[in-house]
């Protein structure tokens, strides 16, 4: 399997070098020449780890079948708690995905417990000896994620930015708690756009990049662009159709709809490979808050990133530059030379539209829809009241859009993150008043619904904070040179 950039640039990549890479030299992304095929009746009965080797090694044809047999056994055996795809039946018709059973209760586990062991076997495939250090610039989630992943790795350093005051407690919890030698963790005095850009500046700067060089150590990313973040995903769209087929839930063979938390359009991209790949799904419905650029985009062929941005209570999907949706065009448009010059307006104008035929097969296989705080706050007290389903706030904004979007096909709801990561936005959605801690609003929410709190969270009360040190967002630079 080769893969080349979405703007053109090189092809005839191999899958270790595009991971390594992470970004295509001109700026583009990393997609795979073709879609390797699946075989559906061979791999309905693998387990969890097995199918992901299946999936997996369908796309990184270069790496060695006996370390990726080993890395997906590893990785979604014991850390997922027996739950890797685990799909839980909200009503009739209606399921949720729970992606969040790994050991930061985020979907993104999924792809950061992976991905590390791909880099690293990826940089031996190369040949290469230096060391890797790793800046995220995060809201929350994806710090934690690529922090237990990263973290005790040899070759591998990883520092993490966000936003001081700009995340849950638990959530600056998770991150101030990482244990391991390799890891930094500092609080960026400004909000998540400065730390963004913080870091950005440091991936652009030549002199940054020659200083580190000559102590042999090159920086790296571990953000959702890289193709070796995305393709672990796909394996639990192919798990959940076998689970629903065997539980009755429609013929095997018939489709079944997706709904997706939306941000960076990773997760729900995953779901396209897996359909190119020949897995019957229905309709991906791509779901968001109220930065709902995506859902504006997918109706029009307009996308139009000129608008205000909306902190809500489902951070994780306040994006308004979806990076991923650029591999989409891609494979829709199969046009390099569109994809750069639409790609070149949005970063120029902040706009782009695609032609007719784009838009038509992107709906295709898309629908979309949104939902703002107060949707979702009612979605997860609808749930609960209902169908006894507790859910946070981002999965919310799926069930709410899912609604609307429902065909004779089952219908998953993908729910990325563990309720008690947001506990007092969830017992408020109740109807409960919220404890000005989150630890207090745990135990309130438990109280109140039965459902216990994962043991991550609830154990990092007692943990001892390692990192406290905040730096103003010109410090990145600095930080990043230590
Ligand atoms: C990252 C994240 C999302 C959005 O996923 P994308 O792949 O960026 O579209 C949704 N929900 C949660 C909880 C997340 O952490």
């Amino acid at each position: 399997m080769e893969y080349q950039s979405t703007r053109g640039g090189v092809s005839g990549v191999s899958a270790s070098e595009a991971i390594v890479r992470g970004l295509a030299p001109d700026s583009g992304l990393y997609v795979p020449q073709s879609f390797p095929q699946a075989d559906l009746q061979a791999w309905k009965g693998l387990s969890y780890p097995q199918l992901a080797d299946k999936v997996v090694g369908s796309f990184l044809t270069d790496y060695d079948p006996a370390f990726l047999a080993q890395a997906t056994a590893a990785t979604y055996g014991d850390a997922f708690a027996g739950k890797a795809g685990h799909v839980e039946k909200v009503r009739d018709g209606l399921y949720a995905l729970e992606l969040w059973h790994g050991p930061t209760c985020a979907f993104k586990d999924y792809a950061l417990q992976l991905m590390p062991k791909l880099l690293l076997q990826g940089k031996k495939n190369l040949n290469r000896t230096e060391t890797t250090r790793i800046l995220v610039a995060t809201s929350g989630d994806t710090g934690k994620a690529a922090l237990a992943g990263y973290a005790g790795l040899e070759g591998i350093e990883i520092s993490v930015f966000y936003p001081n005051a700009g995340t849950s407690e638990i959530q600056r919890l998770q991150m101030a708690t990482q244990q391991g030698d390799n890891v930094h963790v500092y609080a960026v005095d400004g909000n998540f756009d400065d730390a963004q850009t913080g870091v950005k500046k440091v991936f652009a700067d030549a002199d940054v990049a020659a200083a580190l060089e000559k102590r042999g150590i090159r920086l790296s990313s571990a953000n959702s662009i890289n193709w070796g973040r995305l393709v672990p995903q796909i394996v639990y769209y192919f798990y959940t159709c076998f689970r629903l087929a065997e539980k009755g839930a429609m013929a095997w063979g018939e489709p079944v709809d997706f709904c997706v938390p939306t941000g960076n359009f990773g997760d729900i991209l995953a779901g396209y490979y897996a359909k190119r790949m020949g897995l019957p799904v229905g309709r991906l419905v791509c779901a968001s808050n109220e930065n709902n650029v995506l859902t504006d985009f997918i109706r029009t062929g307009t996308y139009d990133a000129r608008r205000e941005f909306h902190k809500t209570a489902s951070p994780s999907m306040d994006i308004l530059i979806s990076s991923n949706l650029e591999r989409l065009l891609y494979h829709v448009s199969g046009s390099t030379e569109k994809v750069a010059s639409w790609m070149k307006d949005l970063s120029t104008q902040g706009h782009y539209t695609v032609d007719a035929q784009t838009l038509a097969a992107i709906q295709e296989s898309f629908a979309c829809g949104c939902a703002d705080d107060e949707q979702g706050a009612k979605e997860i007290r609808d749930r609960f009241e209902q169908d006894g389903y507790l859910c946070d706030t981002h999965t919310a904004v799926a069930f709410r859009v899912a609604e609307d979007c429902r065909s004779t096909a089952p219908m998953v709801v993908l729910s990325t993150a563990s309720p008690f990561k947001f506990p007092r936005d969830v017992l408020r959605a109740l109807g409960a008043e919220a404890p000005e801690s989150d630890f207090d609003s745990m135990q309130a929410l438990t109280a109140k619904t039965g459902c216990a709190a994962p043991a991550a969270l609830s154990s990092l009360r007692d943990l001892p904070v390692r990192f406290t040190e905040v730096i103003a967002p010109a410090a990145i630079r600095e930080a990043a040179l230590r």
